[in-house]
This record gives C-alpha cells, sequence and structure tokens, in this order.
C-alpha cells in the first residue's frame, strides 16, 4: 500500500545540513577547527549568568525579548523596537523565507553561500537560484543580473562563509539600490565581529527599505551552543517576521546570558584581536608551505590545495594528529579545507601537522 501522507513539494528534496565533525574514533583530545566557534568559549559573565538561570526554570520566559533586545541595541546604537531575537540566526534567516518567498519565488545566494539559505527557500518551497562568485567572492554585478520579477530574497554573507572574503559598503549598497523593487537584501553578519570598524551594513539600512541584518552569538560570543541568533531591519519587515515567530521561541537562559554576553564588549574586542593575529600567522604558514588562502577575514582560513586528492589526504592526516578541519564539498570547495583559528597552541599544531604531511608528499 503506498500512503498518501506527503509532505509539501520541495521538501524531499532538501539535503541535510551536517555539522562539522567534532570527534575522531580513538583521539580523546581531538582539537576541534571545523565549526569557526570561539576557542576561548563565553565570556566569563556570561558563564556566570546561564549558572545563575538553574533557579528559573519553571519560569516562562518574556515573549517580547525586551531586555535583551535595549542590551543589544544600546550595544550597537539601533532602535530597540526594530530588533527581532531568534533561535539562532538560522531563525531569522528562516522566518524571512516563511514569510517573503513561496513556491514561484526566487531565493538568490552566492555559489559558495552558506547552506542554510537553500534549505529555507526549498522549506518555504520558493525556488533556489545559486549565482556564481568571482575568484571565490560575492559578485555583485551577477547578482543583479540574475534577479528576475520573481526574486524576494537575495542573501550574502559578508564575511562570507566558507570563503572568508568581503565585499565594501559600495558594493552593498549598489546591490541594495539595484535590486528589483519586491526583493529584499539580507545581509548575513554571522562574523561581522571579526572586522575591524565593520558596521554589517546598519548605516545602508537605516537609510533603505529594503534591507535587513542577521547576526548571532554563536561565533565571536562563544555561545553557539545555547543558540542565540537577531535581526534587524525597517520595523515593517519586522513586524511581519515577529508575528510568524514562536511567542517562546527564547529561554530564560537563552534571553539572560546572550545579555550579559552582549554587554561584555571588552571580551569580543580581545577574542577579535586575538583572532586578527592569529589569523595573520596561520595564512602566512601556510602560504609558505604552498597552500594559498584568501585574505579572510573572519575567524577561519579556507586553505587551497593543488586538488581534490590533496585536499582528502591532507585532511586525513590532519585527523590522524588529531585536528579537525572542515571538507566544503558541499560548498563546491572540494579542493580546500576550511581551517577555523583556535588558540595559539592549535594553530601552532595545524601549521606544523601541513608541514609534516607536505614533506612526505
Ligand atoms: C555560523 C553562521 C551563522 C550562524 O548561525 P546560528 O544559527 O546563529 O548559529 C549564520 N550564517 C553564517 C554564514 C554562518 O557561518
Amino acid at each position: 500500500m503506498t500512503s498518501e501522507i506527503r509532505p509539501q513539494p520541495g521538501i524531499l528534496d532538501i539535503a541535510l545540513y551536517e555539522g562539522g565533525a567534532a570527534t575522531v574514533a580513538g583521539k580523546s583530545n581531538a582539537i576541534k577547527l571545523s565549526s569557526n566557534e570561539n576557542p576561548f568559549g563565553a565570556s566569563d559573565r556570561a558563564k556566570e549568568v546561564f549558572s545563575r538561570c538553574v533557579h528559573q526554570l519553571h519560569r516562562y520566559p518574556s515573549t517580547d525579548h525586551a531586555v535583551l533586545r535595549e542590551a543589544i541595541a544600546d550595544v550597537h546604537g539601533l532602535d530597540a523596537a526594530r530588533v527581532i531575537c531568534g533561535v539562532g540566526s538560522d531563525e531569522i534567516i528562516h522566518f524571512l523565507c516563511q514569510a517573503y518567498a513561496g513556491p514561484g519565488d526566487e531565493v538568490l545566494f552566492t555559489e559558495h553561500g552558506f547552506l542554510m539559505y537553500r534549505i529555507s527557500a526549498m522549506a518555504a518551497g520558493a525556488t533556489p537560484v545559486e549565482v556564481a562568485e568571482r575568484e571565490r567572492t560575492t559578485d555583485v554585478g551577477a547578482l543583479l543580473a540574475a534577479c528576475t520579477e520573481r526574486t524576494k530574497l537575495v542573501f550574502i554573507a559578508n564575511p562570507n562563509n566558507p570563503t572568508g572574503t568581503m565585499i565594501s559598503a559600495a558594493e552593498i549598497a549598489q546591490l541594495a539600490d539595484g535590486l528589483p523593487p519586491q526583493a529584499i537584501l539580507v545581509l548575513d553578519g554571522a562574523y561581522a565581529e571579526y572586522v575591524d570598524g565593520y558596521d554589517g551594513g546598519l548605516t545602508l539600512i537605516e537609510a533603505r527599505e529594503n534591507v535587513v541584518m542577521t547576526r548571532t552569538f554563536s561565533k565571536v560570543y562563544g555561545l553557539g551552543g545555547l543558540r542565540i541568533g537577531w535581526g534587524y531591519g525597517p520595523a515593517a519587515i519586522i513586524d511581519v517576521l515577529n508575528r510568524i515567530r514562536g511567542p517562546f521561541n527564547l529561554s530564560n537562559a537563552q534571553l539572560e546570558t546572550a545579555e550579559a554576553a552582549v554587554r561584555d564588549q571588552e571580551y569580543v574586542t580581545r577574542c577579535r584581536t586575538e583572532n586578527a593575529r592569529l589569523r595573520v600567522w596561520l595564512a602566512a604558514a601556510l602560504a609558505e608551505l604552498g597552500v594559498p588562502s584568501d585574505t579572510s577575514l573572519a575567524n577561519f582560513v579556507l586553505a587551497r590545495f593543488a586538488d581534490v586528492a590533496e585536499a582528502e589526504a591532507c585532511d586525513a592526516y590532519l585527523r590522524d594528529q588529531g585536528l579537525i578541519v572542515r571538507r566544503v564539498s558541499s560548498y563546491k570547495l572540494p579542493h580546500c579545507l576550511r581551517i577555523t583559528i583556535g588558540d595559539e597552541s592549535a594553530c601552532r599544531r595545524v601549521a606544523h601537522a601541513v608541514a609534516q604531511f607536505k614533506g612526505k608528499r
């Protein structure tokens, strides 16, 4: 008997998202450099607040997230009424697709763009449209050329994952200006804090009606395990997203820990500085070994190998040494490995292991 129970069209075409590996069989002390996590963890103040949350587990959380939105607005100079908080920025991406794209609509993203854009577009029944990049960098001309009267959303991560590259404020403005009138530009700023002086596209959001930004506590704030993200944009769009947001989408622990984290900007600055220093060091060390990478502005480098076989062999060698990095074939970069910037000893171990690997070949 064949069942007549069927999901919405498109859903069975979604490829399951695979996170970065966390363990290597037989290695109890492997170093995980596969998910762009902050090697220093969360700030002490955030951890202290989280530990106190155990006393109010029986209480329902706030539905409007007012205290966290005020804290985010305070720190970034925003209008708190236009901040929306979600279960990771993934949930904000999901709300945008659910609210603005459906069957017949197109959702654009770039060739090596974040996999969640495709997944959320397909979950909404919309058509995902992948647009070529230029030298592993967002190509504004190509994105504009790919727009049609069906384009509803254009996602770009700036800096991008897994390439680490970024486009200028002028290029982002050109993209926003050139979009068809029914389309929203979504600037995914998951790595924005790693770029000294970058506002994540805030100036553009305040000047226009068609730009939204997503941000996360999962990267520089070191709270990937707790799942908190947020979005910011024009009042009309945020109002729409709030209508489909579950009233209790975030727990007390998420809300209060995130508030403590965002108020500890000293910690963010320290992590950004250390990341930049080690990223430059690691990229140079790899380049010297004949493994180039584009200049990264995020907390990882995308190491390019001669071919797929060499990338695979190096990945296997690193694993043997207890070093877990990320293969990025699903991002159409099978000859590359994405390596999260760890602490100093992790970076030195990676460089040392790649040198040994290269020496053996
Ligand atoms: C890590 C990452 C995110 C963050 O997702 P969360 O759901 O907030 O953990 C968003 N976008 C990109 C491009 C990322 O790499």
